[in-house]
Parts: C-alpha cells; sequence; structure tokens
C-alpha cells in the first residue's frame, strides 16, 4: 500500500511541494501519517478544519445527507440549501447568497455582482475595480488579476483588465484612484496571503465612507478570515462596518469544499437570472456542512472560546519574542495570528514538521498560526514550546 501511494505521487500535477509523509487519517487537532505518526495541526488545511477532525455533528450530518440526496440541480430548490442560506445570512448580517465551491468562485462573483450592479444602476461605463497591493484573492484569471502581488501573475499575462491597485490601509491612495469608471473596492480585513496584515481600525469606516460618498460597492473577501477566524464571525465585525458584498469559503464547510458570495438586497438586484451559475454550488452535501459548521460556530460560547485562545496565543508569541530576536513583529486578530521573522520562514516550519508541529508561511518571512477553532492552551504550550527550541538555534 505505501509502496503504491509513493508510485501515484507521480501523477499529481507539479503545482505544490508537499512535504514527505502521506496523511491518511484526522483526529481532534492531529494530522496521522501512514506509519501513525501524529501530527499537531497549526494549520488547519489553510484555516478550514475550524471544527477539528473529530466533529461527531459535522461527522452525522454528512452521512445523513449522503443517504438523504447528494446532488440536486438549482434548476430546483433543495431543502438543505433553504436552510443554509438562512444561517449564513443571519451569521454574516448579509440579505442574499450565491453558493459556490472554492474562495477564488466566490471572489470572482462578487467582481462580477460588482460590475453588473453597475450596469443595473444604469452605470455600465463603471466597471473598474480597486483592489489592494498584496492582497491575495485566488487563481481564477479575474482573481488572480484582482490579486496584488507579481509573484503570482507571473505568464498569465494579459489579465483582466479594470482592476487597480493602492495601497492597503492608506485612505489617501485609495481616494486619489477612484475615478468616474470606477464601481467598487475590492480587500481583505486582514490580509492572509500578503503576511497576516490586519486594516487599521479606523481604515475600513473610511473606505466605507469613500464608498458611500461615491456610489461604489464595498467587497471584503473574507474567504480566510470569515466563519469564526477571527473570534467573531466575520472580520468586519471588528471594525464596524458593513460590507456590500462579501466572500466567504475556507473554514465555511469545515472542510468540505464550499463557497460563498453574500449581498444586501440592494446590491442582489444587480444579478438576475442567468447572470451567474454553478452546477454544485449549494450541493445538497456542502450545505448540510455549511449548515452544521454556521450553527456549531454561532453556539454559545464558540467565539468567545476561539477569542480566548486567540489572546493566549497572541500573548505566548509576545513572551517568545522577548527571548527570541529573530521575531521581529506579531500580528493578527482572534486565531489568525502571524509572526514576522528576520530569517525565511520555510526553513522554521521545516524544523517544525520534524517535531511533528505543522505550520505554515504567509510569504518569505511570516510564520502564521490558524489552527482549529477548537485548540486549546495545551496544544498552543506545545507549539510555543517546539518554536522556542527551534528560533532560540538561529
Ligand atoms: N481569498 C483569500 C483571502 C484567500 O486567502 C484565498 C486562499 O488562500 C482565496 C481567496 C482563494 O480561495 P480558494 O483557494 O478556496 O480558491
Amino acid at each position: 500500500m505505501k509502496g503504491a501511494v509513493k508510485m501515484e505521487k507521480t501523477v499529481i500535477m507539479n503545482t505544490y511541494q508537499p512535504f514527505p509523509h502521506v496523511f491518511v487519517k484526522g483526529e481532534d487537532v492531529y494530522l496521522i501519517d501512514e506509519e501513525e505518526n501524529r501530527y499537531l495541526d497549526f494549520v488547519a488545511g489553510i484555516a478550514v478544519n475550524g471544527l477539528g477532525y473529530s466533529h461527531k455533528g459535522l461527522k452525522e450530518s454528512l452521512c445523513n445527507q449522503v443517504e438523504a440526496l447528494l446532488h440536486c440541480s438549482n434548476v430546483y430548490y433543495n431543502q438543505m440549501q433553504l436552510l443554509a442560506g438562512k444561517k449564513i445570512t443571519e451569521a454574516t448580517q448579509m440579505d442574499q447568497v450565491f453558493f459556490c465551491n472554492s474562495g477564488t468562485e466566490a471572489v470572482e462573483a462578487a467582481m462580477k455582482l460588482g460590475r453588473k450592479y453597475a450596469a443595473f444602476k444604469g452605470k455600465p461605463q463603471c466597471y473598474e475595480i480597486i483592489a489592494m497591493k498584496n492582497s491575495f484573492h485566488g487563481r481564477t484569471f479575474g482573481s488572480v488579476s484582482a490579486t496584488g502581488q507579481d509573484k503570482y501573475q507571473k505568464g498569465l499575462h494579459p489579465l483582466l483588465p479594470g482592476i487597480k491597485h493602492v495601497a492597503y490601509n492608506d485612505i489617501h491612495a485609495l481616494e486619489k484612484a477612484i475615478t468616474e469608471k470606477t464601481c467598487g473596492v475590492l480587500l481583505e480585513v486582514i490580509q492572509g496571503e500578503g503576511g497576516i496584515r490586519p486594516a487599521n481600525p479606523n481604515y475600513l469606516k473610511e473606505v466605507r465612507r469613500l464608498c458611500n460618498t461615491h456610489d461604489l460597492v464595498l467587497i471584503f473577501d473574507e474567504v480566510q478570515t470569515g466563519v469564526g477566524r477571527t473570534g467573531k464571525f466575520c472580520g468586519y465585525m471588528h471594525y464596524d462596518v458593513q460590507p456590500d458584498i462579501l466572500a466567504l469559503a475556507k473554514g465555511l464547510g469545515g472542510g468540505v469544499p464550499v463557497g460563498a458570495m453574500l449581498a444586501s438586497e440592494k446590491v442582489g438586484q444587480g444579478f438576475k437570472p442567468g447572470d451567474h451559475a454553478s452546477t454544485f454550488g449549494g450541493n445538497p452535501l456542502a450545505m448540510a456542512a455549511v449548515k452544521t459548521v454556521v450553527t456549531t460556530i454561532m453556539e454559545a460560547g464558540f467565539l468567545e472560546h476561539v477569542q480566548e485562545m486567540g489572546e493566549y496565543l497572541a500573548q505566548e508569541l509576545k513572551v517568545l519574542k522577548e527571548t527570541c530576536s529573530v521575531i521581529q513583529d506579531i500580528r493578527g486578530i482572534g486565531l489568525m495570528q502571524g509572526i514576522e521573522l528576520s530569517i525565511p520562514a520555510k526553513k522554521v516550519v521545516q524544523e517544525a514538521y520534524e517535531q511533528k508541529v505543522l505550520l505554515v508561511g504567509a510569504g518569505e518571512s511570516v510564520i502564521r498560526f490558524v489552527p482549529p477553532l477548537i485548540i486549546e492552551k495545551h496544544h498552543i504550550n506545545h507549539c510555543i514550546s517546539v518554536l522556542k527550541h527551534i528560533l532560540k538555534k538561529q
């Protein structure tokens, strides 16, 4: 069996550089390889497995849904989509949802709705979207064009026209970039792949004000920050602003692939039947996952636990910084934390992996911590002690 797995690795296209071991199981907050080694997981599928690997309710709801109905076209209503749709609109305080299958699709749908809404208002000449430098929005042509980092765009030109990039957290740069052709602003509440960089406290309010003044849609890409990751259901809830359009994915299905694009009722008018579609979007199996994940996260005490663990992790990282001179900065909100290092993150991630702690970089020099949201203090203590051992040697 192990030999067969080794052979089969060659059929996987060369887009990642995976670690050598092959994972076969997950338990609680651990991934287990084919030799039964257990790895403490501070990656969680990159902010996906929020409920960990053993959540009974999630497994049960998926098994029940497999029995009841696996797939049903969107030319019909399916019950699970209606139930999941109600849950997610309530949790996000948005009015309408379009379900898709990934983060990049949610961003694509958001950008399309931004342009469509401008056309709906009678302003088809307003097609420009202002996005941020250093951002990440996905890998399809629209979302990679909105991404503000050259390394993801190399060899893909010409990109989608009509997207401008301005410095993040710089309200004057944004104001200057708005023209009579602008239809919307797209940004991450915390830049994730760009190195765990939260929006400054007043910045989002100022962005909202500019969007209101110039009649632009405000699109938040919360693919990484959403679904409880920051200790509130959405990251924007820390900032007391409301977007017009919201993209979610990653943690939304607890490991089942799903994305969602949500909008206010007003902006949702931009889409009419036939304007956008997805064969699998809103599929009953994925919807069963969404319903359970959102219900669980909104249960009393869940988000408080994320806040408590996030504060504990941040505090332990601060203590670590006092004794490890390679740590330059600590940033993040809730269980989305990052440390900026003066050495390459890759080296530390590799050494932690050898000690059976899973970490992931965010850019060249940042280590990001996005564990399952059910993580406990003793897991954090273990991760910090492994990290301390590694960083002290540098
Ligand atoms: N947007 C953000 C903020 C992300 O972090 C990601 C993935 O890392 C995406 C979009 C793309 O999501 P997916 O990989 O599910 O297409």
